[in-house]
């Protein structure tokens, strides 16, 4: 018989085989990257969602995180994180709608230092907990409005958005480092698609589109 301890710390649903099943998906699904299978393979994800939902976080699915917000798809986090590190290392990212803070937590372990920019606070400082709790200290956290990117700490090498406008923020261009990496959704409604956007030596931007996507929207201003 199964003991009541088993049944709450990952024999069930969260267990090693069930994350397992997510990377073998992840990887037929086209990510190639081993480092970003790795990182994702290792972060619990279901420590990212409400409780209630903690049995389908190894799902290849967006999943609800409260205030009208989701955890992004792993699929999702995987190829962005994939397309970012394509070029090599990267020291400073700047991740624009924090979330849960699991996009945050993949790439905190793929590059040298996140600064995380989120306009709900309480989402902020639940994320913030989490990343606390598994110890990844090389994030900053900043409660503000992600349209304005993070001035003070410009330029960053890689630039990532999980929320979607009908333009790039040209705060978020001005802030892109010559030969740094923006990987963000751009479009209206149904019709977005993902955009990888590289800052030349020469200071000019090449779009690469990557694809059709489904995000919640950029929104404006701070929320307390
Ligand atoms: N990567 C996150 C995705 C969260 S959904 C995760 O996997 O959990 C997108 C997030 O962007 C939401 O938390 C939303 O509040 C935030 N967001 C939307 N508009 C924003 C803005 N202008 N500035 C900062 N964050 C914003």
């Amino acid at each position: 018989m199964r003991g009541r301890d088993e049944m709450h710390h990952g024999i069930g649903m969260t267990s090693q085989r069930t994350r397992e099943r997510l990377i073998q998906r992840l990887h037929e699904e086209g990510i190639a990257d081993s480092r970003v299978l790795d990182v994702i393979r290792r972060i619990p994800r279901h420590l990212f969602v409400d409780e209630a939902l903690a049995h389908r976080a190894y799902e290849n699915t967006a999943l609800p995180i409260g205030n009208n917000q989701t955890i992004s798809q792993p699929w999702m986090v995987a190829r962005m994180s994939e397309l970012l590190l394509a070029a090599g290392p990267l020291d400073k990212v700047l991740e624009i709608g924090t979330g849960s803070g699991y996009q945050t937590a993949v790439l905190a372990q793929l590059v040298e230092r996140v600064f995380s920019v989120e306009r709900i606070k309480v989402l902020q400082d639940r994320a913030k907990e989490r990343l606390q709790a598994l110890s990844l200290r090389n994030v900053v956290f900043r409660w503000g409005d992600g349209w304005e990117g993070w001035q003070a700490l410009a330029p960053y090498n890689g630039i990532i958005v999980t929320a979607v406008a009908a333009d790039v923020p040209q705060a978020l261009l001005d802030q892109l480092a010559p030969g740094g990496r923006m990987v963000i959704p751009v479009g209206a409604g149904e019709l977005q698609q993902l955009l990888l956007i590289i800052r030349e030596e020469d200071g000019s931007f090449t779009r690469h589109p990557l694809g059709a996507v489904r995000f919640v929207p950029l929104l404006n201003g701070p929320l307390a």
